[in-house]
């Protein structure tokens, strides 16, 4: 990917850890990581995919602390990703139009997760695609010409929203991702291992500044205004989970760069199915960012595609066989 001049002068980040301040454009990717990566609000919209509806429910199948839960729920609903209704009798909580087109996201994630970081497993879930009646895995896509879509030949330009306010939060301290065992409790999952990797703060931002074309220890840190340590250590971990590589490029005095390896490069798909999905529900319709794809010389977003029929996947058109055991209780309460 070339670094656009309008890309390379975006943001402004103050130092430290306590605030943050980035263009609104910057914001969508990162404030969709945030959403998906606090682990019981994962966990709460995965078993929605999987056809969980009722209080007592989300409560059986992942043993959360009900004032846990109470506040996990009631916070997806307020982002108007779950809405509450009630149905004989009793409140259900499903997937608004907003939250249902996460779908896109956690299949781009679990695709993810199941090429690199299964340990040479089977992906714990099977995709079966009713539409064409194939066992598929998703596939990213560009949404006009259906090709793979390859970080390097990715253009952008501003969109109708560019030209943004900024906005100012303040922040609680930067935590490491979420405990795998939390967030892979009951099932064995895919999107929850990729969230291990993207699903704090810094390493998503550290990523993207990758995609940006950024791979010097000092660059990072002017961009992002990260303390040295935090720096330190987010690359150290990105680097034995193989998302990059350490590399000397001068000898006299030794310095060295950071660069993607395929791994790496792979997670662009999932940035560019998380920003879509930012754009349009957090953007105000007004995505900042137009993609233009070079392959095809056409604007486009990152769709999720069946890899055997090409058709885009959607909830209802996608089956699942579990490749693992859910024990009885979990399984009745499912
Ligand atoms: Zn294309
Ligand atoms: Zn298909």
């Amino acid at each position: 990917m070339g670094l656009s001049k309008s890309v390379v002068a975006r943001a402004e980040h103050q130092a430290g850890d306590e605030k943050f301040a980035s263009i609104e454009r910057y914001s969508s990717v990162a404030r969709t990581v945030e959403i998906l990566s606090d682990a019981w609000g994962f966990l709460v919209l995965r078993e929605c995919f999987f056809g969980v509806r009722r209080f007592e429910q989300f409560q059986a199948l992942l043993q959360v602390p009900r004032t846990t839960l109470v506040q996990r729920l009631t916070k997806l609903t307020e982002l108007g990703i779950l809405n509450k209704m009630p149905v004989g009798g009793r409140h259900e909580y499903r997937f608004s139009d907003k939250g249902r087109d996460l779908y896109p996201t956690m299949l781009s994630l679990l695709a993810f997760g199941d090429k690199w970081l299964a340990s040479g497993k089977p992906p714990p879930l099977q995709l079966f695609h009713k539409s064409c009646g194939a066992a598929c895995s998703p596939r990213i896509a560009c949404s006009h010409c259906n090709e793979p879509i390859d970080p390097r030949r990715v253009r952008y330009r501003d969109g109708p929203g560019a030209g943004s306010e900024m906005r100012t939060e303040t922040r609680k301290r930067s935590r490491r991702a979420s405990d795998p065992t939390v967030l892979e409790r009951v099932r064995p999952c895919s999107v929850a291992r990729t969230l291990q990797i993207i699903g704090d703060r810094w390493s998503f931002l550290v990523i993207r500044e990758f995609f940006y074309g950024v791979r010097r220890f000092d660059e990072f840190q002017a961009r992002l205004g990260i303390a040295t340590n935090i720096l330190a250590d987010r690359l150290q971990r990105l680097t034995e989970e193989g998302v990059v590589i350490k590399r000397q490029y001068q000898e006299r005095p030794p310095r060295f760069e950071y660069i993607m390896t395929e791994m790496g490069l792979d997670l662009y798909g999932s940035m560019l199915v998380m920003m879509r999905w930012g754009d349009k529900w957090l953007s105000g319709g007004k995505p900042p960012l137009t993609l233009r794809h070079s392959n095809c010389d056409h604007d486009f977003y990152a769709s999720v595609v069946c890899d055997q029929c090409g058709e885009e996947l959607n909830p209802r058109d996608v089956s699942y066989t579990l490749r693992y055991h859910l024990d009885d209780t979990v399984a009745a309460a499912a």
